[in-house]
């Protein structure tokens, strides 16, 4: 099946039983059990797979799961609390006291506030690389993973995912991506050699800005890790939550088109702004990344981010102020169109002065970009 029809088909086994269209939602904290034997069987299942007790997933869980597993093309997938808890889960689970992790410096804010504050404090030591050859470098030294993410959250810088794998396999080392900028709709990690792919679904998957949720996916093999951490831990997302990404889930494919269109749109006119100094877009045939990411994706959402010439904070905060469609707020992936400023020295390791461009990131929604080009006109204009 192709991608929109496996958007269509997948995750609706138990819908049948319910005589429904969609699958039915299931809320429950106990399981039960027809007999002994069935009982026991449950135990020799795979944890987060079958039902057992409410906290490791019900019916609405695995419909969820299984669907995922199948749009990334691999064995199995586990359902977490957010994003950040996905990869928590995948990070604590391969911390090893004396070896290294070896984590792309572009890193979403909170994985390295993860790395920086949690994982060193366990006495591993999280070495960042910004490049293939730093990684080559630094993957001497005994290591239990290589975590990356492309493209880099805000500053989108590209990697070699295929060539990070590479490398990181011929020493012996799992290889985990953050996937959630491309989505099954663009991006195949696995494809490209990669363990264990992760997605916060809060964002595209879900794609309607109501919910928060985590997604895992790689071979039952790369999983057991993480797996075995969520059990042990406790961790759980509510079925509910499940249940609306998987109805988020059926319009991925023709969302992501319009997300692409949309921001190659709004993009593309930025450039030619006198107030813009640079637009970091991959999509965009122009952007330093684009080869690296014409490789390794068919497409590319809506989140980009540019560069103001210098400007001093009152005119910075006259733009911000003065835009009326995109919601100044974090996050993305939704209908809406976002303004976030990417303060880099507070999230990044990159210093600014105080009359230095200023660092923007957008996300494009699904209004028409000729209006959300209008607003960003207007807020120019006010600066
Ligand atoms: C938002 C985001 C996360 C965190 O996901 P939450 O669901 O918000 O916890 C992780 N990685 C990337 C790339 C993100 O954009």
């Amino acid at each position: 099946m192709r991608f929109n029809t496996q958007l269509a088909q997948l995750g609706r086994a138990s819908a049948t039983a319910a005589q429904a269209v969609n699958p039915p939602l299931v809320r429950a904290s106990t399981t039960l059990f027809s007999s002994l034997a069935e009982y026991k069987k449950s135990y020799d299942g795979v944890v987060f797979e079958s039902p057992r007790y409410g906290r490791t997933g019900t019916g609405t869980t695995f419909e969820l799961q299984t669907a995922m597993a199948a749009l990334e093309n691999t064995e199995s997938c586990i359902a977490t609390a957010s994003g950040l808890s996905a990869i928590a889960a995948v990070l604590l689970s391969h911390a090893v006291p004396g070896r290294q992790i070896l984590v792309f410096e572009g890193v979403y804010g909170r994985t390295r506030t993860l790395c920086e504050k949690e994982l060193n404090r366990l006495g591993v030591k999280v070495r960042f690389f910004s490049s293939e050859a730093e990684l080559r470098e630094r993957l001497e030294a005994p290591t239990t993973l290589v975590y990356v993410e492309v493209p880099a959250s805000l500053t989108m810088q590209m990697l070699d995912v295929e060539a990070v794998c590479h490398d990181a396999h011929a020493a012996g080392v799992p290889v985990a991506c953050d996937s959630t900028w491309g989505t099954p709709a663009f991006f195949h990690p696995h494809a490209l050699g990669v363990d264990i792919s992760i997605h916060s679904a809060t964002k595209y998957i879900n794609g309607h800005s109501d919910l928060m949720l985590g997604l895992i996916t790689g071979t039952y093999e790369a999983l057991e890790p993480a797996r075995t951490w969520c059990d042990r831990y406790g961790s759980h997302v509510a079925p509910d939550v499940c249940w609306l990404a998987l109805r988020g889930l059926r319009t991925l494919g023709v969302r992501m088109q319009r997300h692409q269109e949309n921001a190659v749109a709004v993009a593309t006119w930025l450039r030619g702004q006198e107030r813009v100094k640079a637009v970091y877009f991959p999509v965009l045939p122009e952007d330093r990344g684009h080869a690296l990411w014409k490789k390794q994706f068919s497409g590319g959402g809506g989140p980009f981010s540019f560069e103001f010439e210098a400007c001093d904070e009152a005119a910075f905060s006259r733009f911000i102020d003065n835009l009326q469609l995109f919601g100044l707020g974090t996050s993305w992936g939704g209908v809406d169109s976002l303004v976030m400023p990417a303060i880099p020295h507070h999230l990044r390791a990159l210093p600014v002065q105080p009359d230095e461009g200023r660092l923007v990131r957008l996300h494009i929604g699904l209004a028409d970009p000729q209006d959300l080009c209008a607003d960003l006109q207007q807020a120019f204009e006010q600066m």
